[in-house]
This record gives structure tokens, sequence and C-alpha cells, in this order.
């Protein structure tokens, strides 16, 4: 089987994804989906074709290290040359896995788990009330999760008095508190909480977050620090007892060594549908498995992405909870054809389908199509 054609669409959802097929000289079709490769990842994606057509799909290891060697010096170490790697290194995972009739987590290795935990990044909406917080976790829950994430790093909350400069003063620590204290009381101690403060923050009004969520008991706060200083993260993991959470912006096993190998975080947070695909987050979580350290995958992807993430997740054993940010969408997952619901009660329910185990809906997803852009190659 040679893989004769790579064809790309853009579609809305988080920002906008980049769909990618890849077709074969036997008739066979495989879709991936990247994620946060801005605007010029179609053309990065066409522009790596001359490194796969021609070739098997089944040597996926390979052709990921074709692209990413033969691009080094056009940004394959990080950024959003990976990203358009990514989409391929997806698309060629569930094409070898149609080809050998078998689901992509029995090629990864088999698995641990049939299920994904995931933890709803739940979002309170336009009010910023403590109520407000309360109200949306406690749906949430009904809903079947037992695991949330809130975001505490709120400009509305009128606190921001330089917008480039993020310094929480203790007004603004005290803010967080309330809304964390108010999820919290709402939803008990058996629910997993996370905090997100987004990597804006001085080491300063990182470490007095961190301290003043202690008694919430978080399942982690997150990059209370920008990600880049591995060292500023750690002074701040050293002085407060949360657990921390990072990297949703690093790339390929480099992008992770120095937070394992300086034991920065609790957690790290790959985007496997951004940072590198399937095969390399299997390579940064064997990694982290050496510190001892969990992978908590970042996913704001649709359903695509998110089952292929699903797959990797099933097949480590340092696994502890997903990504899912489409509270605010119903009919998310009418973007792929599947037997059955992507999500239920609150997990991923992995399927025995060869590849990904879902389709692109063709119809529905040509809806969410950037506007003035082909659905796969109506322009060629
Ligand atoms: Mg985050």
């Amino acid at each position: 089987m040679k893989i004769t054609d790579i064809r790309t669409a853009e579609i809305k959802g988080h920002g906008y994804s980049t769909y990618v097929r890849i077709y074969t000289d036997e008739g066979l079709i495989g879709n991936g989906e990247c994620i946060h490769g801005g605007e010029g990842c179609p053309a990065m994606v066409h522009a790596l074709s001359r490194f796969i057509i021609g070739e098997s799909p089944l040597n996926v290891d390979m052709l990921f290290e074709k692209m990413r060697r033969g691009r080094l010096f056009d940004g394959a170490m990080a950024g959003a040359t990976v990203t358009a790697m990514t989409g391929i290194e997806i698309a060629l995972w569930d094409l070898a896995g149609k080809a050998l009739g078998v689901p992509v987590y029995q090629l990864l290795g088999g698995k641990f788990r049939d299920t994904v935990r995931l933890y709803c990044d739940s979002h309170a909406g336009k009010d910023f009330s403590p109520e407000a917080y309360a109200t949306r976790a406690k749906e949430v829950v009904a809903l079947g999760f037992d695991a949330l994430k809130f975001d505490v790093d709120e400009t509305q909350a009128g606190y921001r008095n330089d917008r480039w400069s993020w310094h929480a003063s203790a007004a603004e620590v005290d803010w967080m508190v309330e809304r964390v204290a108010a999820v919290r009381d709402a939803v008990g101690p058996e629910i997993d909480l996370a905090i997100d403060m987004h990597g804006r923050y001085d080491i300063a009004s990182g470490i007095a977050v961190a301290r003043a969520m202690e008694p919430f008991r978080l399942l982690w706060l997150e990059e209370p620090v920008p990600p880049e200083n591995v060292a500023a993260m750690r002074e701040v993991k050293r002085v407060a007892r949360v657990p921390l959470c990072a990297g949703e912006n690093l790339y390929l096993r480099w992008g992770f060594r120095d937070l394992l190998e300086q034991q920065a975080v609790d957690y790290i947070m790959p985007d496997i549908p951004k940072c590198g695909g399937l095969s390399e987050c299997r390579k940064i979580a064997n990694m982290a498995e050496v510190y001892y350290i969990p992978l908590a995958p970042h996913n704001v992807c649709g359903p695509l992405g998110t089952m292929a993430s699903a797959h990797v997740c099933a097949t480590i054993p340092n696994f502890l909870v997903m990504e899912w940010h489409w509270i605010d969408y119903p009919g998310w997952d009418d973007l792929t054809i599947q037997d059955q619901p992507v999500i239920q009660n609150g997990h991923v329910v992995l399927t025995d389908k060869p590849g990904i185990g879902l389709e692109v809906n063709d119809e529905v997803a040509r809806r969410y199509v950037r506007p003035g852009t082909a659905y796969f190659g109506d322009h060629v």
C-alpha cells in the first residue's frame, strides 16, 4: 500500500482545527485532527506531503522522523511545524489501523483501560460570582464528571490595572479563593478540582495563589507562572503544598525533558494532537513514568482528536485524566460518525473498530469549514 495524496480541511471548533486526510492506492483513507497550528497549518501539511507520498502508511514512526529531520531547519523542533506533522501522524495511525484491521491502541501496545477519564473544563460563563461558579460545578457533576477545572485568571474580575503586568494583589488572591471555595463547597471533597492560571503571573503571585489554594486539596494548580522557566516553576513547587501541572504549550520529548528532570511539576499536560502525536506522546509518557509523574493531557479538539488522544491515554500506565473543553457545545460529537456516544458518564469509551474508530461526518463538518477555504481539496 502506498500513500497517494494528502488533503486538509480547517474546521471551526475551539478556534480552527486542521483535519488531515491521507489517501492510498488501495482506496483506504486515514483521518487525523491537529490543533493550534494557526492559519498556516494546512500549507505546512501540504509542504510536508513530499516526505510522505509514495511511502507505506504502516511505517508511522519512520515517516514522522523523516518529516522531523527533513524540517529541522524549518521549525520542526517546536511549534506549528510540529503540529502539522502531528496531524499527518494521527491520520497515518488511523490508516495503519484500518489496513491491519485493529484499533490504534492495539498498535500502540494494547490498553490498560477500556475508558479514559475526562475532566470537564467548566467555565462559569459571563457571571463571575461565586454562586455562578458553584452552580456550574454542580451542573457538570450532574452530567457524570468527577473531575472539573475552572479558570481564576479572569480579567473581568477587574484587578488588571496594567494589561501587560500580571501581578495578583492580595484582593485578587482573595477573589480567586472565594470562587474556588464556592466550588469546593458545592461539589464536596470527592470531586477532583483543578484550577488554571494560564501561565500569566509573576513568581510572587504564583506563590501567593498556590499557598492560598492549599486548604482546597486541588487536583492541581495549572501553570501558576509562565512555563518557559523551569526553575521558576520549581520554586513555586518548593514553597507551596499544592500539586502543579504544566506543559500545554511544549512540544516533543525534548520540550518536556527539563520539566521532568528537575521534577518541577507533579503532572504534565502534553496536548497530544498538537505537540507530536500519538507515538511521541507515548514516549513522553514513558519518560514521565521514570519520574513517577502522570499524564493529564490538555485537549481542546473535536471528537476525532479527542478519540485519537484517548488511544494514547489507554495505552500508558501513568494516565491521570484528560481534558474535555466542550461543555457549551451541544452536538459536539455530530462532527464524527460513531456507533455510540464518544463520551459516556465523564469518560471516553474506546471501541474495537479499526483505526481511531470513528469517521468524519462530512456533511456536518463541511458546515464549519473556515470561510474561503476548501474542504479536503475541493479546490484541487
Ligand atoms: Mg491551561
